[in-house]
């Protein structure tokens, strides 16, 4: 049972995770130059679609701390071509993104699956800050472990001292959890550089 609860809560996540559909670049495929714009506040939204030989079209993001990002579409060979993204981490063909500071990649490069295997600090510092997160704040607790905890939303009933201890924790966790993240999108921004220059040619 337990098992059971741990998959759809691994799903709710994923499912509130901001993400690209790369069916609905359809409309701007061939709008080479052309300056597009969507719905984010916490991820790059603005993105320039440019023309390139061995795919559909690169789509490059801009954000105001990063480098240029670039994410290639292609079309998929079945008798109805798809539109796809190839990943700009792992260059393998996925149906979405996912939101990272600099950029989009598949859920796999940014560890949206959870699998009890890969069990590292990082994955179990998240684990430790949203059961914490979750016994402080309940269902209203935020699961998104790039956001820092704030002091407020005290629940009734919780003495302000112990509340703040436990929000000093969290915080804690967070700044380490937030480094090693850190370091790891550091590594994708490597590959992505590599493939940057290669979709410069
Ligand atoms: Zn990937």
């Amino acid at each position: 049972m337990s098992g059971c609860f741990a998959s759809a809560r691994t799903r709710r996540y994923i499912e509130g995770k901001e993400r690209i559909d790369a069916k609905a670049f359809k409309a701007c495929i061939t709008d080479f130059g052309s300056k597009f714009t969507f719905n984010s506040d916490k991820y790059p939204n603005q993105f320039t679609i440019s023309k390139h030989d061995d795919y559909a079209a690169i789509a490059w993001f801009e954000s105001a701390k990063y480098p240029l990002f670039p994410v290639p579409l292609i079309w998929d060979n079945t008798r109805y071509p798809r539109l796809i993204f190839i990943c700009p981490c792992c260059e393998l063909k996925r149906l979405y993104l996912y939101g990272v500071p600099n950029g989009w990649a598949c859920r796999h490069c940014i560890g949206l699956h959870y699998s009890v295997q890969s069990m590292g600090t990082e994955e179990r510092l998240r684990k430790r800050i949203r059961k914490i997160r979750r016994n402080i704040w309940g269902n209203d607790a935020s699961m998104d472990t790039f956001e820092m905890s704030y002091p407020f939303g005290k629940p009734k009933g919780v003495r302000f001292d112990k509340f703040n201890n436990e929000v000093q924790l969290l915080n804690s966790l967070e700044v380490r959890y937030l480094r090693l993240a850190e370091k790891r999108f550091l590594t994708l921004d490597v590959k992505i550089s590599k493939l940057a220059a290669k979709v410069f040619g």
